[in-house]
């Protein structure tokens, strides 16, 4: 089976994607990261997790959305103090 080339970031349509790491079978798959919203996806899993058109749309993130993402929360206070 040929593993297409995925040449843009699923999620942010971004251009520079990094080879993290390769299959120990050569050719079999290959892990790639974004640099921009570090999306990180295996060349072997489906369409929908590797390919810009077929990425879900509600998933899907701008350089705009990434730039006003909020923090991440921090973990609440137990609810009952022991
Ligand atoms: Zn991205």
């Amino acid at each position: 089976m040929a593993v297409e080339k995925t040449t843009i970031c699923p999620r942010c349509a971004y251009e520079s994607i990094e080879q993290l790491h390769t299959s120990p079978v050569p050719g079999a798959w290959d892990v790639l990261q974004c640099r921009q919203c570090l999306y990180t996806w295996r060349t072997s899993e489906p369409a929908r997790r590797t390919q810009r058109d077929a990425y879900p749309e509600s998933f899907r993130m701008t350089a705009e959305d990434i730039a006003g993402a909020p923090e991440v929360p921090t973990i609440p206070p137990l609810r009952n103090q022991p």
